[in-house]
């Protein structure tokens, strides 16, 4: 049996929670629960019980079920530090380079704002899961609501420097759209058509297309690609600086 296992609940109409639990110590981990229910369903299912929530930004798609959990567990909430005040209830503050134990099972914090000030990512290195929220999405990014260009090229690089096989836990299916996306500005991307294909494949089944790796998100995702010339080229950018050419396409893909 794996050291960590890793429960997938979707919820809303494109959200994903998800349940880590340490299989040695028994504590369960909930990454942004946007809602308590189908949380406290999937936890009687397992026969879990859950000792902490783990939010990576305040939105309330990502924290909307917290204090219920917490009224029905006692679970402790853990959270970024830099938006403390809008994480609620929150008991234990996380930064950049904070390791947290999750009963044995250690994640590295990193700070990613861009999608929000005050944005965390939990990588649970063992594990080979980095839990991104709405910083990285499959074959996208999240829209800059509070940060710059700038910093979220700064946070995309955290996750660059990691391992291609580490698997991307974002927290919604928004895959097709964003390869639809991407195929206009990496057009002879063939790593990228040949993924656009098999995302539509798995969405005509209604399979999620979440985990991704960051091997494939390397290869695929033009937010992570700002140094691509074809990528520039498209976007009228040839030998522009990475940060923007991030924002350009950041730029198109909200309009898109
Ligand atoms: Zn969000
Ligand atoms: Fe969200």
């Amino acid at each position: 049996m794996p050291k960590m296992e890793i429960l997938q609940i979707p919820v809303l109409s494109d959200n994903y929670v998800y349940l880590v639990h340490g299989n040695a110590s028994g504590q369960t981990g909930v990454v942004d629960p946007a809602v308590a229910g189908p949380v406290l369903a999937a936890l009687k299912d397992k026969g879990w019980t859950l000792t902490h929530v783990l939010n990576t930004h305040h939105h309330g798609d990502h924290t909307g079920g917290n204090m219920e959990l917490k009224a029905a567990t006692g679970c402790t909430i853990v959270g970024p530090r830099a938006d403390a005040a809008r994480i609620p209830g929150i008991d234990v503050q996380v930064g950049d380079g904070d390791v947290f134990n999750l009963g044995g099972q250690k994640a590295t914090i990193f700070d990613v704002p861009g999608h929000t000030r005050g944005h965390v990512a939990y990588w649970f290195q063992d594990a080979e899961a980095l839990f991104c929220g709405d910083t990285l999405f499959a074959l996208g990014c999240g829209r800059l609501f509070e940060g710059s260009p700038a910093q979220m090229w700064n946070s995309l690089q955290k996750f660059l420097a990691l391992p291609d096989a580490t698997r991307v836990y974002c927290a919604h299916e928004y895959t097709q759209q964003n390869a639809r996306f991407a195929l206009t500005v990496e057009p002879d991307n063939r790593n990228l058509v040949a993924r656009a294909a098999q995302i539509d494949a798995l969405r005509r089944k209604g399979v999620p297309t979440v985990p991704s790796t960051i091997g494939e998100e390397r290869a695929t995702n033009p937010f992570l690609r700002p140094d691509s010339e074809d990528l520039q080229q498209i976007l009228g950018l040839s030998g522009a600086q990475v940060v923007e050419v991030l924002a350009e396409t950041r730029r198109r893909k909200d309009i898109f």
